[in-house]
């Protein structure tokens, strides 16, 4: 199956539905070589590769980027080729779990980031999805010195899914440099999932988030982030610029 791609300010999303990603993604649970790296980008790693090229090498050797974030599909809309909708990292890897779960297919997914309790926190409500069993777990604060029996514990537990919640870009990062060495089948990098999981942090209600006005959501319930949100006005600023030149 070919993906159809959407390039916003040079990072190539791809355009699938929920849905179908889920579909897709299913299908790249077979033993492989390397592991299927997912990557879900918001306008923050646009930015990000943007300005940092080795970072861009990175999300260009990703297997898949889905559009996380409002503002990847509005901007999709805004360059003429629009993304049909969101596919939010945690959505996925909820709707994921639970599909894979109904079709009574066992899965072990391995978790790796954030803070030990909030690992512990999440590896438990990740484990409530019958037939989903965690294969390990391991906390986001190590040295790089630690890296690597972190990455032979992973080898080791051979989990079909890993789940990396490292923040980018070291998350994508992490999984890019091992991708041949980790033994998993699908990687993904999740941000800040683990805390919703545990329960530390809690998702914008439904309605806020059909509004489109999660980004605000977030940032009323954690004023520290509006340094980071104000990327989001360099983003749209891009792709304003983008679209002139696509017109003229
Ligand atoms: N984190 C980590 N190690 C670090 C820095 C961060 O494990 O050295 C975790 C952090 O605890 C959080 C996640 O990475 O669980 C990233 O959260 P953030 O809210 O930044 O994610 P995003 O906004 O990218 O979804």
């Amino acid at each position: 199956m070919t993906i159809q791609m959407v390039d916003i300010l040079g990072v190539p999303f791809s355009s699938m539905t929920m849905e179908e990603t889920l579909s897709y993604i299913t299908k790249q649970l077979h033993d492989r070589e390397t592991v299927f790296h997912i990557v879900t980008a918001n306008p923050e790693i646009v930015m990000c590769a943007r300005k940092d090229p080795g970072f861009e090498k990175v999300l260009k050797q990703a297997d898949l980027i889905t559009p996380d974030g409002i503002g990847v599909v509005k901007a999709s809309g805004l360059l003429g080729q629009p993304i049909k909708e969101r596919v939010a990292g945690f959505d996925m890897m909820n709707q994921w779990l639970a599909q894979l779960s109904e079709a009574g297919k066992p899965v072990s997914v391995y978790l790796l980031g954030a803070k030990p309790h909030v690992v512990e926190g999440a590896a438990r409500t990740i484990a409530s999805y019958p037939g989903v069993t965690v294969a390990g777990y391991h906390h986001g604060y190590f040295k790089k010195e630690e890296e690597a029996a972190i990455v032979e514990q992973i080898q080791k537990a051979q989990p079909d899914i890993l789940l990396v919640a490292l923040g980018f870009p070291r998350q994508e990062e992490f999984i890019q440099a091992y991708k041949h060495e980790l033994r998993a089948k699908v990687a993904v990098g999740v941000g800040g999932s683990f805390d919703v999981w545990a329960g530390e942090v809690k998702r914008a209600p439904k309605w806020i988030q059909s509004i489109h006005l999660e980004w605000f959501y977030r940032l009323c319930s954690n004023p520290s982030r509006w340094r980071r949100q104000l990327v989001l006005a360099e983003f749209l600023k891009e792709v304003l610029r983008e679209r002139k030149t696509v017109k003229s």
